[in-house]
């Protein structure tokens, strides 16, 4: 319907740019994109910038999100304005970045990033990039609106909103690839991949998120370079893993990757979730959980997918330490800190992670003991709703047994009296059972919550 209504808008009248300096411009007879659609900050930057006589428009994701009749994450705006001007405009302003600096201009809550025209530039041109006075101006290399439009990834990301004349200014055939559902890279794609290999993950993502396929010239360089991403820093490649995860479709993501095959090797994380037997179908129902979550609005935890994504490595070697004669729970610890290693070693998951992770993991085993006092502290156990939805999960995957996810969850709505029916013989068999809270707790249990930080980050 979306796809129907823009190509019936934008079908007549689309001329093609004749130059790429010249945009195609669609007026607002040509769209929908109507100006209350913009954030009030994005907005009146705009407008204050063009009363100062500078061009102003909202510009890439945010743009190419409403003519898909999608809400857009956050607007960004382009500008004319020389980054000091910006800030000289706007009280409640202040320059960041040091390679490209760009304004933060603050209305109320929201912020909106205000990045001036920038040339696409290559290494080698910007080495000897400098102005009259010698200064290199490598950090902020300024252009033309034109410019600016051709330094972006995509065809569909180079789109220009003015929110004054409410028109579309489209350098680089934009809209032509919304209408026919492709993902397009702007200039030679192999050469685009080399200057940024994290252009290949956006093309995963972005294709997968705005349902567009990926154009053949744009995929083909894929293969060979997909190598490349191994020297991007770790920071960056995590950062836009992330991105996908959390993008409300991870799982569209992740085929996206398997079929580009860039999950292998490169992302580790991603290998070894799913194309583990045991674990592959629990690490893609965390996928899809998230998925549903983002899409009711609901709360996320990065941590908890993580821990779902690299529980298959956990339990793999926690299960070779106990076969080796190792006790269980020191098995499992060991494992996690293997698995957390082995993971550093690639792509680095940040510490703030940790202690989350390591939680879920540890109350895993809790779950399986279902006699004494176990099950009551368990279920006051501060995590409890995080490591539950973990090991239900993982139940309803194959990779726990049913039965038991069965039972925690008519426990945990149980009466005290169908509680007590509901117990198991004691497994540890040598204590009474004792319903004080805070009892200590029976020899050989897993799990102590004294040993994992309180509060982790989320
Ligand atoms: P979303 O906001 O949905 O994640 P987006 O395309 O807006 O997607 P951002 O990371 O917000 O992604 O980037 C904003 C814009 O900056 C893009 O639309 C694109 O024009 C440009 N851009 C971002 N990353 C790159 C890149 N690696 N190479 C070239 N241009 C980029
Ligand atoms: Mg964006």
């Amino acid at each position: 319907m979306i796809k129907s209504f823009i190509s019936r808008v934008f079908g007549r009248g689309a001329k093609q740019a004749a130059h790429p300096s010249k945009p195609v411009v669609y007026g607002p007879d040509k769209h929908h994109i109507r100006r209350d659609h913009i954030s009030r900050g994005a907005r009146k930057t705009c407008e204050e910038l063009q009363r100062a006589g500078h061009t102003a428009f909202v510009v890439g994701g945010a743009v190419r999100d409403l003519l898909l009749g999608m809400r857009p994450k956050d607007f960004d705006v382009a500008t004319s304005a020389h980054p000091d001007a910006v800030r000289s405009l706007f009280r409640r302003s202040r320059i960041i970045g040091r390679r490209f600096q760009i304004v933060h201009v603050m209305w109320g809550a929201e912020t909106v990033e205000v990045s001036t025209y920038r040339a696409h530039f290559t290494k080698e041109a910007d080495e000897d990039r400098q102005d009259e006075h010698g200064r290199v101006l490598s950090d902020n290399v300024f252009g033309t609106q034109a410019e600016d439009a051709l330094r972006r990834d995509f065809t569909v990301n180079a789109l220009f909103y003015d929110p004054v004349k409410e028109e579309v200014w489209d350098f680089q055939h934009g809209v032509k690839d919304l209408i026919a559902k492709k993902l397009v890279m702007i200039g030679d794609p192999a050469m685009r991949y080399r200057e940024d290999p994290v252009r290949m993950l956006r093309a995963a993502r972005l294709s997968a998120k705005l349902g567009l396929a990926i154009d053949p010239r744009t995929a083909a360089p894929v293969k060979e370079l997909r190598h490349l991403l191994e020297n991007v820093p770790q920071a960056r490649l995590f950062e836009e893993i992330l991105k996908m995860l959390l993008s409300g479709n991870a799982v569209a993501c992740v085929q996206r990757l398997r079929e580009m095959e860039l999950h292998h090797g490169l992302l580790p994380l991603l290998d070894d979730a799913l194309e583990d037997p045991a674990t592959g179908p629990f690490a893609m129902a965390a996928l899809k959980a998230t998925d549903d979550r983002l899409r009711e609005d609901k709360p996320v935890s990065p941590a908890f997918l993580l821990a779902a994504l690299l529980w298959g490595r956990v339990e793999r070697r926690w299960h070779e330490l106990e076969e080796k004669g190792q006790p269980s729970t020191p098995s499992l610890h060991s494992a996690m800190h293997d698995a957390l290693d082995a993971q550093r070693g690639s792509l680095a998951i940040p510490r703030r992670f940790d202690a989350t992770m390591k939680e879920l993991w540890l109350l895993q085993p809790r779950f399986l003991q279902r006699g004494g006092t176990r099950p009551f502290r368990l279920l006051e156990h501060p995590r409890f709703r995080a490591a539950y939805d973990f090991f239900e999960l993982r139940a309803r995957s194959g990779n726990a047994p049913l039965e038991v996810g069965q039972w925690w969850e008519r426990f945990q709505d149980a009466s005290g009296e169908e509680r007590e029916r509901m117990l198991h013989p004691d497994e540890g068999g040598k204590k009474k059972r004792r319903r004080r809270r805070g009892g200590r707790r029976a020899p050989g249990e897993g799990g102590s919550p004294e040993e994992v930080a309180p509060g982790a980050d989320e």
